[in-house]
């Protein structure tokens, strides 16, 4: 064994080490996208918070365009082609500053272009994947409906064909992005199965109302998609997709994301945590230096590394094209649930000011509410482990 003289400091940063584990380019990828966030969401996103809105998303969208974060693991039509550990960083250091943003990227990256990117004909790619990709389209991603969350596979919402064209008619609920999208990707039932459309917004018939009073994910876009007989040409359907299986490769994507991106606001509320105890007095000495804040402190630096540790894992499988959809079960389960166990243990740490929106950590683990139940609730990650672990289904 080397002797310690010959050891790297201890960096509290990254206490494992695991910078290690990344080459140039990542750092180049996370360095670009931290400093995007750092100037142009964290000194707005408490206000955008408390006023429950995004104003400037389609800025912000071209933004993300041009450092390349839209689509980001995509190949062609303008997308970065970035590896899949590259992808996760920047859904880490977006969600650092507000799980709101990264839900931006992710449900125009990883949901709709992704669905686009991999169900569509060439011409439906030619005509929106370019101008998504540099954040001049906005898309959503149509799912769930107001009966039907978890089971997905019994939504109503349906696709007629009348000669040639298709028409919808059905409603979506807590679709983000939608009252903002200029494309949403929607799911329906139609006589061969679910089926996938990409829906240009304006089309009659098609509405998308704002859902407001929401107590996270405020500085999001929030919409109920209304389909009231929206005719569409037959080349609307995405020709690659028939069944569940279409939108639960998409809905895959988007959880690796989460994997990471639950980290970083995690890291985010540990590293203020951090910063409190050891300013902050109580009994004549900083709250850091007593032993029960420190082991909170320890216990939320385990998590966080070992959960940044799986998510790299878990990109490398990807970059591998080895990753299963269990194993990104397995990630999102576990990320989400301790992110959000490190946000409650960094609000007691800061005691009422744990409350208060000059800390982003009440921000963030509201924001982890949404996050823990979008994607596959924690339930539904269980039971598709507990099925994989078993061989027994028990989803009904
Ligand atoms: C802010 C936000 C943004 C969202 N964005 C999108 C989006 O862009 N596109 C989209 O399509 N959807 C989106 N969603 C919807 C999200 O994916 C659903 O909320 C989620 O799938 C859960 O569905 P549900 O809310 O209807 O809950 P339900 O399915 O009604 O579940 C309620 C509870 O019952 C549990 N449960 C259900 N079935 C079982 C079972 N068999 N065994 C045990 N427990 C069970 C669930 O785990 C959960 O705890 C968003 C949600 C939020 C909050």
């Amino acid at each position: 064994m080397s002797t310690s003289a010959k050891l790297p400091p201890f960096d509290p940063a990254d206490p494992l080490g695991l910078d290690d584990l990344l080459e140039p380019e990542d750092l180049a990828v996370r360095d670009t996208v931290r400093g995007w966030a750092a100037d142009r969401v964290l000194p707005y996103v408490a206000e955008w918070y408390e006023k429950g809105e995004l104003p400037q998303i389609r800025e912000l969208a071209r933004e993300l365009g041009a450092i390349g974060a839209l689509g980001m693991s995509l190949d062609g039509y303008g997308c970065a082609g970035a590896s899949a550990v590259q992808h996760g960083l920047a859904c880490l250091e977006l969600e650092a500053a507000d799980s709101g943003i990264r839900s931006l990227v992710s449900v125009q990256g990883s949901l709709a272009m992704y669905a686009i990117h991999r169900f569509g004909s060439e011409e439906q790619k030619q005509t929106w994947l370019p101008r998504m990709a540099a954040g001049e389209v906005i898309g959503c991603f149509g799912l769930t409906e107001p009966d039907h969350g978890s089971d997905p596979a019994s939504m109503r919402t349906y696709a007629k064909k009348d000669g040639t064209d298709w028409v919808l008619n059905g409603r979506k609920m807590w679709i983000t992005n939608g009252s903002v999208a200029g494309v949403a990707v929607v799911w329906a039932q139609t006589d061969e199965g679910i089926r996938g459309f990409a829906v240009p917004t304006g089309t009659p018939g098609f509405s998308a109302p704002e859902i407001k009073h929401k107590w996270s994910l405020r500085a999001s876009v929030t919409s109920e998609l209304v389909l009231d007989d929206v005719r569409l040409p037959a080349d609307a359907v995405l020709p690659g997709a028939t069944g569940l299986r279409g939108p639960l490769s998409c809905l895959s994507h988007a959880r690796y994301g989460i994997v990471w991106g639950a980290m970083g606001a995690a890291r985010s509320c540990f590293e203020t945590a951090v910063d409190y105890a050891r300013t902050r007095e109580q009994f004549g000495r900083p709250l850091g230096g007593f032993q029960l804040t420190q082991a909170k402190l320890a216990d939320m630096a385990v998590e966080l590394h070992k959960g940044i540790l799986l998510a790299h894992h878990l990109g490398r499988r990807m970059d591998a094209g080895r990753l299963r959809p269990e194993q990104v079960s397995f990630g999102k389960l576990n990320n989400v649930r301790e992110a959000i166990e490190i946000c409650r243990t960094a609000r007691t740490i800061l005691g009422a000011n744990g409350i208060s929106l000059e800390y982003p950590v009440m921000r963030h683990a509201t924001n982890l509410e949404s996050v823990l139940t979008y994607e596959g609730t924690v339930e539904m990650h269980q039971l598709v482990l507990g099925k994989a672990l078993t061989g027994l289904d028990a989803f009904r």
